[in-house]
Parts: structure tokens; C-alpha cells; sequence
């Protein structure tokens, strides 16, 4: 897996202040995307360990919330195989920090195990280590930009653990309100 950049302290991706990561590679290719250069599975530098290392460094601070994976598409396939052992260091080495994933894919998608396209034997292990998964391709006419954390009013933001507990979608409510102008 490459990765285009890293945000640190980042405060516009996710509740508090942040890491974030995004990654390269995407195949929703959506209208006006914020970051198409990141369509290509090679644009950016290899993510490596010691790129891994970084990452998990900049947790440490009590100030820091956590860790948001962007992009790009954090949930293709390929980049899933890399993602699902990074976050079980960042669990392991990182505990308590909360983890984000921006994913065009769907829940319904993700979760569904005859969908080819984004499930794979890394999905559900990425997603049990999730807080929350802001889900949905953006969709240039529900473009809002009044809203927190996503771009078009199509996308949601999940509780992943309660979703996983309830069996059915629970969004986290709390990160709603339209930001103030
Ligand atoms: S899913 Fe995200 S990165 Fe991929 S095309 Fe859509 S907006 Fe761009």
C-alpha cells in the first residue's frame, strides 16, 4: 500500500485533534473528488514501518484523540491486507485512542460477504476495531458544506461498536449538528 501524506494534528477529520492518514487507491471515482490524484494505487510513498512507527509516535501526546484513515479508499481490498495489521499495533501500542475510517463503500457493502468488490477476510477484523466508520461515496449533489465530517449529506457517521452490538446501523448522533456560521 502507498500513502499520500500524513496530517498531524489534525482537527477536520474526526472528533478532537488527530492523525491522519490518507491512503492511495480508489475505484469509486467520484464526481468532483476532493483528492483524485490519490485514485492511483501507486501515487504517494510506501507505507512502511518505519512510516508505521511515525504514526503511532504522534498517538502518544494525551492531547490526541487518535487516528483517521482517509484517502483514497482505505476499504479496496488491497489496502484492507495492510490496514488490518497496522490497527492491531495501533490497539496494541496506541490503546484507548479512538480509530475513524473514511470508506466510500457502504456498510451494507462492507459487511456483505458476497460483495467481491470490498469484503474480505480482513473487513470484519478492521471494522471490530473501529469507533467509527463515516461511510458513503460522495455524492457531488448532496454536496453540503455546512456538514461536520463529511462531505454530502448521502454519507454516515456510524457507532461501529454499537453497531456490531445492536446487529443493525446506529449512528453516532452526536457528531451531527451543522457546523456554525
Ligand atoms: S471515495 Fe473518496 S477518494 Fe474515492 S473518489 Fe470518492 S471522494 Fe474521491
Amino acid at each position: 500500500m502507498n500513502y499520500g501524506r500524513i496530517f498531524f494534528n489534525d482537527i477536520a477529520n474526526g472528533i478532537g485533534c488527530r492523525t491522519a492518514l490518507f491512503v492511495s487507491g480508489c475505484t469509486h471515482h467520484c464526481k468532483e473528488c476532493f483528492n483524485e490524484e490519490t485514485w492511483d494505487f501507486s501515487y504517494g510513498e510506501p507505507f512502511t514501518r518505519e512510516v508505521e512507527d511515525k504514526i503511532i509516535q504522534s498517538l502518544e501526546p494525551s492531547y490526541i484523540d487518535g487516528l483517521t484513515i482517509l484517502g483514497g479508499e482505505p476499504m479496496e481490498k488491497a489496502n484492507q491486507a495492510v490496514i488490518r495489521p497496522f490497527l492491531e499495533r495501533v490497539k496494541k501500542e496506541a490503546p484507548g485512542k479512538t480509530i475513524w475510517i473514511y470508506s466510500g463503500y457502504v456498510w451494507e457493502e462492507l459487511t456483505d460477504p458476497d460483495n467481491t468488490r470490498c469484503h474480505s477476510a480482513d473487513t470484519e477484523p478492521i471494522l471490530s476495531m473501529l469507533d467509527i466508520l463515516v461511510d458513503g461515496e460522495f455524492v457531488l449533489e448532496k454536496k453540503n458544506i455546512m456538514l461536520h465530517f463529511r462531505g454530502s449529506e448521502n454519507q454516515r457517521i456510524i457507532d461501529v461498536p454499537q453497531t456490531l452490538r445492536s446487529g443493525s446501523i446506529v449512528l453516532a448522533d452526536r457528531y451531527y449538528e451543522e457546523k456554525r456560521v
